[in-house]
């Protein structure tokens, strides 16, 4: 399947839900879920009104998480698969190793204002972990990886502005913003995902 391209807002209201995929001005009244919060198109009120059957609903859940973390269907797929090999509830590991990819981690530090933006930097090389260049958004952290923003990049006038970053970064990670970098202090759990997520219907979608 062709990657979506068309506007990031009208991903958010076919979800019903913030996103959070224009960086600020996601936080601004400038939102569109704000301003008008139905799904896109002539049809989008209609769409409100009714009933989704269970299918739908799933199958709604699943482009909700996968276009927040920015996926391609074959890429958000395999999420499942490997929460499913992986000892525990799937839809928990499946969420966590999604936190852990490295793109979303440089969105969770404050580095980029939207996972798009952090994928970009992830893609030009900006991203060092434990002190080596890694140039792959998919990269998978683990405990005691410390991850910055490389030397040569540290010049880059919008990583200079970091240096004064006060992201709140949720627990699992410890932000050093004064040396463009932090460090995985666990890993992410239920509680760590900031999305309002009901992982079991793309457990039911994709067990159909
Ligand atoms: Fe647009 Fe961001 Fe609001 Fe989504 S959360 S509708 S991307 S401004």
């Amino acid at each position: 399947m062709a990657k979506y391209t068309g506007a990031d807002c009208k991903r958010c209201r076919r979800e019903g839900c913030k996103l959070f995929l224009k960086g600020d001005r996601c936080v601004t009244g400038k939102c569109a879920i704000d301003r008008r919060p139905t799904a896109p198109g002539q049809h989008g009120e209609g769409d409100k009104r009714r009933k989704p059957t269970g299918y739908q609903l799933q199958l709604r859940e699943k482009q909700k998480v996968k276009r927040a973390y920015g996926l391609l269907e074959r890429q958000f797929k395999k999420y499942y698969f490997e929460g499913k090999r992986q000892k525990g509830a799937t839809g928990e590991v499946m969420l966590s190793l999604l936190e852990r990819r490295l793109d979303n981690v440089v969105y969770r530090l404050g580095f980029g204002v939207s996972r798009a933006q952090c994928r970009q930097i992830v893609n030009h090389g900006h991203i060092a972990v434990n002190g080596k260049k890694v140039n792959l958004p998919s990269y998978q952290v683990k405990v005691g990886d410390v991850i910055s923003i490389r030397e040569n990049a540290q010049n880059i006038e919008m990583f200079k502005e970091l240096k004064k970053n006060k992201t709140v970064t949720p627990k699992w990670l410890e932000l050093d913003a004064s040396n463009l970098s932090g460090k995985v202090i666990a890993i992410p759990d239920r509680s760590d995902i900031d999305l309002n997520i009901a992982e079991h219907l793309i457990i039911e979608l994709y067990s159909r």
